[in-house]
C-alpha cells in the first residue's frame, strides 16, 4: 500500500508495544522507517520484523530524554533516507506512586521521558520539516491526562502534551507541518502488564477488570492506536490540526 510512499517516520520508544505496532503499520504502508528506542539492540527486533517483510526501517539507539541523543537520531534519518516526514513521539514511562510516597526522581523521570522529550524531538524534527514545508507530528498522550490516582507525574505530563500539541500546531501550521496528538485508553502492553503486577494482580485478570468497565467490552491492543496514529499522519488528515484524539473503547 502506497499510503506513506517516499515519506520517512522516526518512532520513539518502538522497540515494543504501540511504538512496533505504529512503526511497522508505517511501514507496511510504505514509509521508510527510523525505529528508535534506548538501544541499537532494542530497537533491531522491530527493524528485524519490517525488513523481513519487505519494509524499509533503521534501528537507532537514542534516549529521547537527551537532547544531543535526539539531534543524532534526526541526523541519522536524514543521512539514510533524506528527510523527516513524520515524528511519532511514542517513547514513555511509567512511575506511579501516590502524592505523598513520591520521590522527587520519580516526578523528574516521568515529566522527562513524557514531555520533555517531545520539546526536544519537535524541536530537532520541525527544523527539516519547516525546510521541506511538509510534517506530521504525532505525540502520545493518556486517558490519564484527565487525572488518575496514583499518576501525578504521569497524568501532569500527559495533560501537558495536549497542550504542547495545540500550541505547535499554531506554530508550525505556517509551515504545512500538522501537530496531533492521541491519547489511547487502558492497551495491552508491557507497559500495563507492569502496572497490573505491581498493583497484585495477574495482567490478564487486570484487562479483564479493565475490559467490564469499556463501553466496547475489551481493552485497546497496541494496533488500534496504530491505526489512529497513521490517520493522523496521513495526508487524509490534512485539514486535522492541534487535536488531541482519545482512543479508549467509550471510557468516560
Ligand atoms: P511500552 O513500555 O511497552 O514501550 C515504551 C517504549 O519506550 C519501550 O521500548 C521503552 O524502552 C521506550 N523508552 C522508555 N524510555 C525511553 C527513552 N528515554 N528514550 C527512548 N525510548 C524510551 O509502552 P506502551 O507501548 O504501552 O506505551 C507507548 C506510549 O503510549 C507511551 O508514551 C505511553 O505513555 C502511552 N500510553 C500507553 C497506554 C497503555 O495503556 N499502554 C495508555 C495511554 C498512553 P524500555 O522498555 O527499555 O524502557
Amino acid at each position: 500500500m502506497s499510503r506513506f510512499q517516499s515519506r520517512v517516520a522516526i518512532v520513539t520508544g518502538a522497540a515494543q508495544g504501540i511504538g512496533a505496532a505504529t512503526a511497522r503499520l508505517l511501514a507496511t504502508q510504505g514509509a521508510s522507517v527510523v525505529v528508535a528506542d534506548l538501544t541499537v539492540e532494542r530497537a533491531g527486533g522491530t527493524v528485524d520484523a519490517i525488513t523481513g517483510a519487505g519494509g524499509r526501517a533503521m534501528a537507532v539507539g537514542c534516549d529521547v530524554t537527551e537532547a544531543e541523543s535526539v539531534d543524532a537520531m534526526v541526523t541519522a534519518a536524514l543521512e539514510r533516507f533524506g528527510s523527516v516526514d513524520i515524528l511519532v513521539n511514542n517513547a514513555g514511562i511509567t512511575r506511579d506512586n501516590l502524592l505523598y510516597k513520591m520521590p522527587r526522581s520519580d516526578w523528574d523521570a516521568v515529566i522527562s521521558t513524557n514531555l520533555t522529550s517531545i520539546f526536544l524531538c519537535c524541536q530537532a524534527a520541525s527544523v527539516p520539516m519547516v525546510k521541506a514545508k511538509y510534517g506530521k507530528i504525532v505525540s502520545l498522550s493518556s486517558q490519564s491526562a484527565l487525572g488518575n490516582r496514583g499518576q501525578v507525574n504521569y497524568a501532569a505530563a500527559k495533560a501537558g502534551v495536549q497542550g504542547v500539541t495545540a500550541t505547535l500546531a499554531q506554530e508550525l501550521g505556517r509551515y504545512n507541518i500538522n501537530v496531533n496528538a492521541v491519547a489511547p485508553g487502558y492497551v495491552a502492553t508491557a507497559m500495563t502488564d507492569a502496572t497490573a503486577e505491581r498493583v497484585g494482580f495477574r495482567p490478564e485478570e487486570y484487562r479483564k477488570m479493565a475490559s467490564e468497565q469499556t463501553p466496547l467490552g475489551r481493552v485497546g491492543q497496541p494496533e488500534d492506536i496504530a491505526n489512529v496514529i497513521a490517520f493522523l499522519a496521513s495526508d487524509e488528515a490534512s485539514y486535522v490540526t492541534g487535536q488531541t484524539l482519545y482512543v479508549n473503547g467509550g471510557v468516560r
